[in-house]
C-alpha cells in the first residue's frame, strides 16, 4: 500500500484510504483526499447539515448497536470534525484504535450514519493531537475529546454523557501514594507498588498485592493507576474489579462479543484487576484471564492484581493461573501497627479538616486494630457526632459514640485494665490502689492509669477515684509520664504493647 501524507500532521499514513467511505457505499473505499485541516463541526454547514447533531445522533445510534464496553473503549474516544470536502472525520488516538474501529465498526458506523444522513460520507483517521483523559472519568486513560476548538485543530466534540464509566469502576483520585501512610506492616507492598507505577512492565510483573479486607489494596492499586496516568497521560491504564471482568466475560460469551472484549482488555499498557479471588471456580474467566495475562506479559505490559487470599488459598483456581500469579512478586499488607493507625487517623483528619486532639486519635487508633476502613469510619462517626451535637471532640465523647459501634472494646473497664496490668507486672490490685511509691509498684500503677485513659477513655478524676481516691493530677501526670517514656524507652514500650494486646484479646 502506498504511503500517504496524513492530512492533519504531515505524517506518513498508510491506511487512511481504507477508512474513507460513503455511508451508502459500505464496501467501497473512496480515494484518499489530500486536504487541509478539517474545520470544526460547529461550522459544518456547507451542505446544510446540522453537524453537531449529526455526531451526537450518530453516537446515540451507535450506543444502541454496540455493547457498552465497546462504546466506552472505542466510540467514546472518537473526536469528530469536518473535512474540507464536507466529510465527517472520525479521529482516534492511536494506530491500533484506527485499525480496530475500521476493521470492526466501519459497517455499523456506516449503517447508522446512513439512517441519519444518507448523503454524508465519513472516514476514520489517526488523531494527530490526542488528548489525555481527565482522571475523574476513570476506567482507562485514553485521549479524550474536549470542548475547546483551537483554530487550527479538528473540532473537539463534547464528551458523550455515556462515556464516563459506572462509578464503581472509576478510579478515585484521592488514592495516591502520598495519601498512603507507610509503616512496617505495609512498606514492602507500598514500595513495590510505587516501583511498578514508575516503571510499568519492567519492575515486577505481575505484582500480586495480598491483604485482608480494609487494609488498603484498592488504595494501592489505584495509586498505581493515578501515578502511571500522571507520569504518562498517553498510556492506557485499565482498572477493573474482578466482578466487572467476570460480567464482561459472561456477556462476551452470551452475545458472541469475545473479540471486542479481548481487544479491550489486551489493548492496554497497565491492567489492574482488583479482588482477583472472585475468579475462583469460574473456568471461562480464568481461561480468559490466563490468555489476557500472557498477551500483555509477552508484550511487556504491566499486570497488577489484588486479592484477599494468597494464590494457594484461592479455591478452584487453575494451576496455570496460579503459576502466573507467582511469576512476579507477591507482597502483603498486614494490619497496621499502632503508630501507623495513629498516623492514618491523623492524616485522614487533616485531609477532612477535622480538628482532632491527639488523645482522641490515639483512642480511635487503639479501638480498631485490623481494618483501616473501620478506623476511618470511627473517625467520621466521632467527628460527625461532635459537629452535629455542637460538642467538643473529647475522649469522653469518642468513647461514648464508639461504644455502640465497637461492642466490647468501648466497654473495657478500669478494673479489667488494672487486673491485666497487675498480672503482667506480678503485683496486686490493692497495691495499685494504695500509696506505696516503690518503683516496682509505682511504675505498674502509672502504666495502668495510662492504659485506663487510653483504652477506656476514662477522665482523670474517674481514674483517680478508681485508684483508691487519688487526685486527678496524679492520673494526669501518670498518663503524661508514660506517654513520654514509651517514646524514649523501647523496653517499656514493648511491655505496654504486650499488656495492650492482652486487653483486647
Ligand atoms: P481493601 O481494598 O484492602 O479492602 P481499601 O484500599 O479500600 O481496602 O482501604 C480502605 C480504606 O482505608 C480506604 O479509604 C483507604 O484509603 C484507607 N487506607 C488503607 N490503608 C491505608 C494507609 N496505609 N494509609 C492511608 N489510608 C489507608
Ligand atoms: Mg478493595
Amino acid at each position: 500500500m502506498k504511503g500517504n501524507v496524513h492530512p492533519y500532521s504531515a505524517r506518513t499514513c498508510q491506511e487512511e484510504t481504507c477508512c474513507t467511505m460513503k455511508s451508502r457505499q459500505l464496501a467501497s473505499s473512496a480515494p484518499f483526499m489530500d486536504e487541509k485541516l478539517p474545520r470544526p463541526l460547529t461550522s459544518f454547514n456547507s451542505q446544510g447539515i446540522d453537524s453537531v447533531n449529526t455526531w451526537s445522533n450518530l453516537k446515540a445510534a451507535l450506543r444502541d448497536r454496540v455493547s457498552s464496553q465497546v462504546y466506552a473503549a472505542w466510540i467514546a474516544q472518537i473526536r469528530a470534525s469536518e473535512s474540507s470536502q464536507g466529510e465527517l472525520v472520525l479521529a482516534l488516538p492511536d494506530r491500533f484504535a484506527v485499525d480496530w474501529v475500521r476493521d470492526h465498526y466501519r459497517d455499523v458506523i456506516a449503517e447508522c450514519l446512513r439512517e441519519i444522513d444518507p448523503k454524508l460520507s465519513f472516514k476514520v483517521v489517526l488523531d494527530p493531537d490526542p488528548q489525555p483523559k481527565p482522571p475523574e472519568t476513570g476506567l482507562e486513560t485514553r485521549p479524550k475529546v474536549q470542548p475547546e476548538v483551537p483554530s487550527s485543530q479538528p473540532a473537539r466534540v463534547e464528551p458523550t454523557p455515556s462515556a464516563p464509566p459506572d462509578a464503581e469502576f472509576s478510579i478515585n483520585e484521592k488514592y495516591t501514594f502520598d495519601a498512603f501512610v507507610v509503616g512496617d506492616s505495609n512498606k514492602l507492598a507500598a514500595a513495590a507498588a510505587k516501583s511498578v507505577a514508575e516503571n510499568p512492565g519492567s519492575a515486577y510483573n505481575p505484582l500480586f498485592v495480598f491483604g485482608r479486607v480494609g487494609l488498603g489494596k484498592t488504595h494501592l492499586i489505584q495509586a498505581i493507576a493515578n501515578t502511571v496516568r500522571r507520569r504518562n497521560p498517553h498510556s492506557v491504564v485499565r482498572y477493573q474489579t474482578t466482578e466487572k471482568f467476570v460480567n464482561d466475560v459472561v456477556q462476551g460469551i452470551r452475545f458472541e462479543r469475545m473479540n471486542d472484549l479481548r481487544a479491550t482488555y489486551r489493548h492496554c499498557d497497565v491492567l489492574l484487576i482488583d479482588d482477583i479471588q472472585f475468579i475462583a471456580g469460574k473456568e471461562a474467566c480464568q481461561a480468559e484471564f490466563f490468555h489476557t495475562f500472557n498477551a500483555l506479559h509477552q508484550s511487556g505490559k504491566q499486570v497488577v492484581v489484588t486479592s484477599d487470599k494468597l494464590p494457594h488459598e484461592i479455591p478452584d483456581l487453575e494451576e496455570r493461573v496460579r503459576s502466573r500469579f507467582i511469576w512476579g512478586l507477591i507482597v502483603d499488607l498486614q494490619p497496621p501497627e499502632l503508630e501507623t493507625r495513629m498516623a492514618i487517623v491523623k492524616k485522614k483528619a487533616d485531609v477532612d479538616g477535622i480538628e482532632l486532639p491527639d488523645e482522641v486519635a490515639m483512642f480511635i487508633a487503639q479501638s480498631v486494630r485490623s481494618n483501616v476502613r473501620e478506623l476511618e469510619g470511627c473517625l467520621i462517626r466521632v467527628s460527625a457526632y461532635a459537629q452535629l451535637s455542637g460538642r467538643q471532640l473529647t475522649i469522653e465523647l469518642a468513647r461514648s459514640v464508639l461504644r455502640d459501634v465497637l461492642p466490647g472494646k468501648g466497654q473495657l473497664t478500669l478494673d479489667a485494665i488494672m487486673k491485666t496490668t497487675c498480672k503482667f507486672f506480678d503485683v496486686r490490685v490493692s497495691d495499685l490502689k494504695g500509696s506505696k511509691r516503690a518503683r516496682a509498684i509505682a511504675q505498674p500503677r502509672q502504666v495502668a492509669m495510662y492504659l485506663c485513659r487510653k483504652h477506656a477513655g476514662a477522665s482523670y478524676p474517674e481514674i483517680g477515684k478508681a485508684f483508691g481516691g487519688k487526685d486527678h493530677t496524679t492520673a494526669l501526670n501518670a498518663y503524661n509520664r508514660i506517654r513520654d517514656r514509651i517514646e524514649q524507652e523501647h523496653e517499656l514500650k514493648r511491655q505496654v504493647e504486650l499488656i495492650e494486646n492482652n486487653l483486647v484479646e
